[in-house]
């Protein structure tokens, strides 16, 4: 409750704040363009290891000031917008080479030497597309249009650079899923159809990529499409398969119900990839939820159980030998938030939930009926996709996001269904679509 509050005064403060701001500019200097070489001279040889940036007319400045009292810098853009800068966070990012290593694309500047109270002597635009600041100090911090641009403090702008950081928003969906399927030849191959395959798995948690031979190891090269696979207790890959005295519930013929994988890790692991080598003759079928679709609906339908679900730590345990042995102990909500309240990972394994419960006793009962709530809201017939995986696919979903589970089949002295698992981190995920996103920008 205080954390709300507290977030909510914030969030008033800094409005008046800018609002004042905006109401007084009337006290701020500012600076015309004139001769920058009276101390041009002392500057650093930024330009010589700053790499070209492409500009957008949007990105060209008509004027700029400095706001004393407030300690920003003002920016008037030729496109009519206006962005300010707070003075601590222009000194804090100078990107002269005695402040920023290009070559790590990281600071060097550090805390110790910065004045969070800084003032600034002087700022002018060398160009229409450049900034200079001349600090109390007679430092000099030179920045480019583009840069600040892209860095703009308004709320628009960080939503902006926000979704292309972090891939566009999710889009929800029930039993009506048109599975997304691509070309695995295509994904391996083709930037843009890598590019393609992780920004719709990112979208909707789930694409399906056909065309891959049906023999063991081709996990190992999709892993390298990204950059590398997370190793689990597990192995790198792993085979589902109708085991003698299985170490896991998955290595059955037996129904799994829908579950998320490996809960009993601190940091589960966010994509998932299963070929297909062998399919069972009967049985078999595989079935997704979108957690993330139900999480809302559960929010909607059941407030209280949205929010036992999303704030009771559950205990699981992982107990066993394979990669080598292993006695995982992990705490997790079964709804997973991030600061601003919206679901981040649904941590659900039904074999893996321990029996021990850290919770006080009148709190047990309550539980069990929010997690009865959700569980049946899950395999609501609206909310399921049944498919069928032939040898040749290879599905890869989001584990944070995707519940999955597979209907029973039969099964003999003979393998009756083959698949490999593996998983990846969305960390890497994710640096492999930036990382595409930019190299298919660039200029050729
Ligand atoms: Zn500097």
């Amino acid at each position: 409750m205080w954390s709300v509050l507290t977030k909510h005064i914030m969030k008033h403060k800094v409005h008046r704040s800018f609002a004042s701001v905006l109401l007084s500019g009337r006290k701020n200097r500012s600076f015309p363009i004139r001769c920058p070489f009276l101390w041009r001279r002392r500057q650093h040889t930024v330009k010589a290891v700053q790499e070209p940036l492409a500009c957008s007319p949007s990105a060209e400045i008509q004027h700029v000031d400095a706001m004393d009292t407030e300690r920003f810098i003002r920016i008037f853009w030729k496109d009519g917008s206006q962005s300010l800068y707070p003075f601590v966070w222009l000194r804090d990012n100078c990107q002269c080479p005695g402040c920023f290593l290009h070559s790590a694309k990281a600071r060097k500047f550090s805390v110790e030497d910065l004045n969070v109270n800084t003032g600034v002597k002087n700022v002018i635009l060398s160009n229409t597309r450049q900034i200079s600041v001349l600090w109390p100090d007679e430092h000099i911090s030179e920045f480019d249009a583009e840069w600040l641009k892209r860095r703009c403090f308004s709320k628009e702008s960080r939503a902006e650079i926000q979704e292309e950081l972090f891939s566009p928003a999710c889009r929800y969906w029930g039993s009506d899923l048109q599975i997304p399927v691509l070309s695995y030849e295509e994904v391996l191959r083709s930037d843009e159809g890598a590019l393609k395959w992780i920004t719709t798995l990112k979208k909707f948690g789930i694409v399906l990529l056909d065309g891959v031979p049906a023999a063991q190891g081709e996990l190992i090269t999709l892993g390298k499409r990204i950059g590398f696979m997370r190793l689990t207790f597990y192995g790198y890959t792993w085979q589902v398969q109708d085991k003698k005295d299985a170490n896991n519930v998955a290595y059955t013929s037996e129904k799994l119900s829908l579950h998320t994988d490996y809960p009993a890790l601190q940091y589960p692991p966010g994509v998932q990839f299963l070929h297909c080598l062998k399919q069972a003759e009967v049985g078999g079928e595989s079935e997704v939820v979108d957690g993330f679709h139900v999480c809302n609906q559960l929010k909607e339908l059941d407030p209280e159980a949205f929010h036992i679900l999303s704030s009771v730590l559950v205990d699981f345990t992982d107990t066993g030998v394979d990669y080598c042995d292993f006695s995982l102990q992990s705490k997790h909500s079964i709804i997973e938030l991030d600061d601003n309240g919206h679901v981040l990972r649904i941590n659900f394994n039904n074999a893996t939930r321990d029996s021990v419960f850290d919770v006080p006793v009148e709190q047990v009962q309550p539980f069990y009926a929010a997690l009865k709530k959700f569980v049946s809201l899950m395999n609501d017939a609206t909310n399921v996709f049944c498919y069928r995986m032939k040898p040749g696919h290879i599905v890869t979903f989001d584990n944070w996001r995707l519940l999955h589970g597979r209907r029973h089949y039969q099964s003999d002295e003979r393998v009756s269904r083959h698949l490999e698992g593996s998983y990846l981190d969305w960390d890497v995920v994710l640096s492999r679509m930036r990382s595409l996103a930019q190299s298919l920008q660039a200029p050729k």
